[in-house]
């Protein structure tokens, strides 16, 4: 029912023999740098611990899924930020009320933190209390994208796990598996613009902004090309919803790139590819760094501000960034 992403499943098959062996740590910090995947892992690994059957992802029958399928389990609380900021005092004070309440399915009990860096100071020392002196039959997932922010105090209390991120080729794989009736090139392309990404890549594919993200690469090879002043690609470039796009495109190309020069890859088209091969033909190493450098700080600048004039910021930009060296 919750089935896992295939390659996350050797993971999760450890942890169901822990399980299994009763040697389950009661608290586990996920590390997820990637930003994508730790929700469906730990469903699928709560579907694990909570199903009658121990089922890896649950065996979708027995009463327990089955209150899972309709959401109402009350073993599984699952917490998110209010007002999606900050993880408050007053809900880890009813998660620790409900730690003490006997499971209603009689097994045990799952509680997700989601993202556990948003506990505000406050949260976090009220968490200390459940990670020193934790429940019987109550297991913890504190889910991170950057644990670092995270109390040493509270990580040196959980069992780290650093979720497993599919090979390029594994996640192109999947993708292609789950929308099978896409235009080949065009997932690749949309797998490429994510950053080799493909949960973050099949949402962007389901989503209407793929002609936009397109459109944005074809004016930035016009540009590269030459093809194209600073003006009117600035012009054709600014999007006023999310004007930190652009650079977000060009410092994944430079990325890509760099890549592409230590390991080329042959076989791969589409406009997202051909943005790629420009900068990997044409910029030496060094340019690419300086240039997904001053991406990155363009990018973070671009969030920061209002940007009352993004179209301004990116004519500057894209002249300050001319010749390849
Ligand atoms: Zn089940």
């Amino acid at each position: 029912m919750n089935d896992p992403y295939s390659w996350q499943v050797p993971q999760l098959e450890q942890l169901r023999h822990h399980l299994l062996k009763q040697d389950l740590a009661h608290a586990y910090l996920i590390d997820d740098p990637a930003g994508e995947g730790s929700q469906g892992f730990v469903r699928a690994l709560a579907s694990t611990i909570l199903c009658e059957q121990t089922q890896l992802g649950g065996c979708s029958s027995c009463s327990s899924c089955q209150l899972q399928s309709a959401g109402s389990h009350s073993d599984l609380l699952w917490v998110m930020p209010e007002d999606s900021k900050q993880i408050k005092i007053e809900q880890i004070r009813s998660v620790i009320e409900w730690s003490h309440q006997t499971p209603q399915q009689g097994r045990a009990k799952v509680l997700v933190l989601d993202p556990a860096d948003r506990m505000n100071v406050y949260a976090t020392n009220s968490l200390l209390k459940l990670l020193e002196e934790p429940a019987p039959n109550t297991y913890l997932f504190l889910i991170s994208t950057s644990p670092a922010r995270l109390l040493p105090t509270i990580r040196s209390r959980c069992q780290r796990l650093n979720l497993s991120t599919p090979t390029d080729e594994e996640g192109l794989r999947w993708l292609r598996e789950t929308r099978p009736d896409a235009d080949p090139e065009l997932l690749q392309d949309v797998y490429a613009i994510t950053g080799y990404k493909p949960i973050s890549a099949q949402a962007l594919f389901d989503s209407e902004q793929v002609a936009q993200r397109l459109a944005m690469v074809a004016a930035l090879t016009e540009w590269l090309k030459g093809y194209c002043g600073p003006i009117e690609t600035a012009k054709k470039l600014a999007a006023k919803e999310m004007p930190s796009l652009p650079y977000e495109l060009l410092y994944r190309a430079a990325a890509s790139a760099q890549r592409q020069q230590v390991l080329p890859q042959a076989n791969r088209r589409g406009v997202f590819q051909a943005l790629i091969d420009e900068l990997a033909g044409r910029w030496s190493t060094k340019a690419l760094s300086r240039l997904a450098e001053a991406c990155g700080k363009a990018r973070s600048l671009s969030g920061a501000s209002n940007n009352l004039n993004a179209e301004l910021s990116l004519e500057h930009f894209l002249m300050t960034q001319k010749e390849p060296v």
